[in-house]
C-alpha cells in the first residue's frame, strides 16, 4: 500500500479525478490512499498566508517556507518509514517511467504543488528529496502534474491494474514502445486487422508483436533503443525492419 500526501492550496482541483475508473477502485481497496491537505492549514499568521512579495524585487509571488516545513513534518507522522518528499517543478528531473517504477516501491508519497511565481528555494533545497518535472514547459501549479504522477504510479502498485501482463508488455516497461493493439471488427471501412493476430498461432502472434514494437521505437523512438540490452533475435529483427523500411 502506498499513501500520497499533496500538499497544496486548491486541494478541489485533484478530487474528481482521483474518483474514477483504476484510481477510484484501487483506493476502495485500500492498495493506495490518497490524501490531499491544503497548505493554509499550517499557516499560523493571521491571515493565513502561504505566499509572499519576493525578496530583491519582481513580479509575482512565491510559496513561502515556515507552512510547507509544518505541513511536511506532520504528514510524515501519518506513515511508517521510508517516505519520498517530492517538489513538482519545471527544473526538475524529467518524469518517466523509470522513476514512477522507483516511487511504487515507497510506502509514502509526499507531493508539494508550488503556484505563483514558485516555492521559496529553501522548500527545495532543505525539504524536497527529489524534484521532478512532466516535461519542458511550465503550468500555472503543481497539481496537475501531481495527478499525472500518482496515476504512473499508481498503476505499479501490485493489484492495481487486473492483467498483470499488461503492464510487462507496455510502452517503456520493457525499453520499447508497445506494438499496435486491435480490436473488432476485423474489417473496417477496408481496413483490415493483420491476418496472423486472427491465426491463432499464439507463438507467431508473439513474434509479430515483438517484431512490431522493435519496428515502432525504430521509428519513432531510436534513442530507446540505444539504452536496452537487445538479445540476438532482436538484433535480427532489427536489421531485417530497417532493410523493410527503406
Ligand atoms: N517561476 C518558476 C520557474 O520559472 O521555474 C515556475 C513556477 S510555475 C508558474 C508554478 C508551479 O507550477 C511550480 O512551482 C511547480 O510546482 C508547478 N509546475 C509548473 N510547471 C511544471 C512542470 N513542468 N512540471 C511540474 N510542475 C510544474
Amino acid at each position: 500500500m502506498i499513501r500520497f500526501d499533496v500538499l497544496t492550496i486548491f486541494p478541489e482541483l485533484l478530487e474528481s479525478p482521483l474518483n474514477f475508473s483504476v484510481i477510484k477502485k484501487a483506493r476502495e481497496k485500500g492498495l493506495i490512499n490518497i490524501c490531499s491537505h491544503n497548505i493554509r492549514n499550517w499557516a499560523q499568521d493571521k491571515h493565513r498566508m502561504t505566499d509572499d512579495a519576493p525578496f530583491g524585487g519582481g513580479c509575482g509571488m512565491v510559496m513561502k517556507v515556515e507552512p510547507v516545513d509544518r505541513a511536511v513534518k506532520e504528514v510524515k507522522k501519518r506513515a511508517a518509514e521510508d517516505s519520498c518528499v517530492i517538489l513538482m517543478s519545471p527544473q526538475g528531473e524529467t518524469f518517466n517511467q523509470q522513476i514512477a517504477a522507483e516511487l511504487a516501491e515507497k510506502k509514502q508519497i509526499i507531493i508539494i504543488c508550488g503556484r505563483y511565481e514558485g516555492v521559496d528555494e529553501r522548500i527545495r533545497t532543505s525539504l524536497a528529496d527529489r524534484e521532478i518535472s512532466l516535461g519542458d514547459y511550465v503550468l500555472t501549479g503543481g497539481e496537475l502534474s501531481a495527478l499525472v504522477l500518482i496515476d504512473a504510479v499508481s498503476r505499479l502498485v501490485p493489484g492495481v491494474l487486473g492483467n498483470a501482463e499488461s503492464k510487462e508488455s507496455e510502452s517503456f516497461a520493457c525499453g520499447l514502445l508497445e506494438y499496435p493493439q486491435y480490436t473488432r471488427p476485423a474489417q473496417y471501412n477496408g481496413l483490415a486487422v493483420p491476418d496472423v493476430l486472427v491465426s491463432g498461432n499464439h507463438a507467431e502472434i508473439e513474434h509479430w508483436r515483438r517484431k512490431e514494437s522493435l519496428r515502432r521505437t525504430y521509428q519513432r523512438r531510436p534513442d530507446l533503443l540505444k539504452k536496452i540490452k537487445l538479445s540476438a533475435s532482436d538484433k535480427k529483427t532489427l536489421e531485417q525492419i530497417k532493410k523493410e523500411e527503406t
